[in-house]
């Protein structure tokens, strides 16, 4: 029942706005039926079990641990595809889980995530490499915070630890200039298309739905029960504002993951019912990378990091799967955007050349070979952040009817660095979560 509405949404928007849809009616709804034990249909209005409103990595993880365990999961996303928000703009980077307070959200799923990854990562082919990493001191001020880092990661289970002098880092890396460096055997790197490709067949293949170009725009509250507003995305892409937004398609899970990403507390302000105090403030920090012109012979063959900035990690090193060395993320902090143009992800992620400027001098502290003209523009990511310029790190929030009241809602905010490497993680928190 619930396919076939969807299918009647799309269909309906595509005869009103008289285009056609490239990928979604053949890919959306084309698995398994949902005339399932829980799809009942009233007028416009369709009943589920599971929806998970987002498909980017912590979306889709959610999906594919919820039918592994014998779920119907329903995956909502405006975008045509998985995968276009930030879970295609980092740095694919499996943090090994040094920087967090230790027993914060992030410590512990980053931990255990990490160690669910790499087994799903080699059960499953997906490429990925342990590559390890140096965090470095640059200046003797800066041995005390590289000893601090060593003492959270050792507090918050991270294996292999160990602190190096210059010289072995030398050995180790012949391009890097350092005074003491903090080594990391288990971090890496991933493919997140593969990755994310990877959950999406095993979802699919466990019954999971996908309907793409399908955008929440809200929802509310009947005997406590979440009805969902689900609009075409290509109807919201005509829309000008001046007329009220009314859904094409109401529907009423047992269970709902707001896995919306940037979109999350905006989104979640929309749930008419839900009460405004227990949504964050979003805060949005964005990073541009540059790449190396010439990468026939990259220069490292390690991740390198400097000590962490406000907001970030610092400008690191990262090479990818194919060599291809890139430096980034920056932080930039930038206002929000309205609600509907943040579901149709249409923030800014354009690099501006000038930006280059910045990169040389901090790249330079570690990489004094870094040669002029080298760098260019390579992407941007947006790191959803709960909290701003100067203000102290906010752990991930995943936020249960403890904490708001309405059962069946869980709400994911500010899942930024390290979600990638928590995404298993955090699905099985999830799941966890749900079948108390
Ligand atoms: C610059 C940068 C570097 C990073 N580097 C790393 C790293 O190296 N390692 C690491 O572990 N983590 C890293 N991260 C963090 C990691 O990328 C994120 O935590 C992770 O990708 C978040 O995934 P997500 O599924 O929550 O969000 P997203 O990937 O943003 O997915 C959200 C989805 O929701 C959809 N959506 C939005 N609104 C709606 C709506 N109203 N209705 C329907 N669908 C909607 C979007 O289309 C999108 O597909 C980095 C982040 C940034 C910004």
């Amino acid at each position: 029942m619930l396919k076939h509405a969807l299918e009647r949404l799309l269909r309906n928007s595509e005869r009103n706005l008289r285009s056609s849809f490239s990928l979604s009616s053949s890919r959306i709804m084309r698995r398994r039926s949902l005339c399932t034990k829980s799809a009942r249909a009233e007028s416009g209005r369709e009943r589920a079990e599971c929806v998970v409103i987002g498909a980017g990595v912590v979306g889709l993880a959610v999906a594919r641990e919820l039918a592994l365990r014998g779920k119907e999961v329903l995956v909502l996303d405006s975008a045509p595809t998985f995968g276009t928000g930030t879970s295609s703009r980092n740095s694919e980077v499996i943090h090994a889980g040094i920087y967090y307070p230790p027993h914060s959200l992030k410590a512990i799923l980053c931990v255990r995530g990490r160690e669910m990854l790499y087994k799903l990562c080699s059960e499953h082919d997906i490429p990925h490499k342990q590559i390890g990493k140096l965090i470095v001191a640059t200046g003797a001020s800066e041995i005390p915070k590289l000893n601090n880092l060593m003492n959270l990661g050792i507090q918050n289970g991270v294996n292999g630890l160990r602190m190096i002098e210059s010289s072995e880092a030398k050995r180790m890396e012949p391009e890097l200039q350092c005074v003491k460096a903090l080594l990391s055997p288990v971090s890496g790197i991933v493919d997140t298309h593969s990755l994310m490709l990877s959950l999406v067949g095993e979802a699919e293949s466990h019954g999971t739905t996908f309907s793409f170009n399908t955008t929440v725009i809200g929802a509310h509250l009947e005997r406590n029960n979440l009805c969902l507003h689900v609009s075409d995305t290509k109807r919201l892409e005509n829309w000008n504002g001046r007329f009220l937004l009314h859904p094409d398609l109401v529907v009423i899970p047992e269970f709902v993951v707001n896995c919306t990403g940037l979109s999350a507390p905006a989104l979640a302000k929309r749930f008419d019912g839900l009460h405004s105090g227990v949504i964050p403030l979003a805060y949005y920090a964005r990073g541009c990378y540059f790449t190396l012109s010439s990468t026939r012979n990259p220069p490292f063959s390690h991740l390198i990091y400097p000590i962490p900035e406000d907001g970030g990690l610092g400008v690191h090193v990262t090479v990818d799967l194919d060599g291809q060395v890139k430096f980034g993320p920056d932080v930039e902090w930038i206002k929000g955007i309205d609600d509907i143009s943040s579901f149709l992800n249409r923030f800014e992620y354009s690099v501006c050349p000038d930006r280059a400027k910045q990169f040389y001098p901090e790249i330079r502290k570690y990489y004094p070979n870094l040669t002029d003209g080298s760098l260019e523009p390579g992407y941007a990511g947006i790191r959803p952040k709960l909290s701003g310029p100067q203000q102290s790190p906010v752990d991930f929030v995943i936020q249960g009817e403890d904490a708001h009241g309405i059962p069946g809602l869980i709400n994911l905010f500010g899942i930024e660095s390290p979600g990638l490497t928590s995404c298993l993680a955090i699905a099985e928190h999830i799941a966890a979560r749900l079948s108390r």
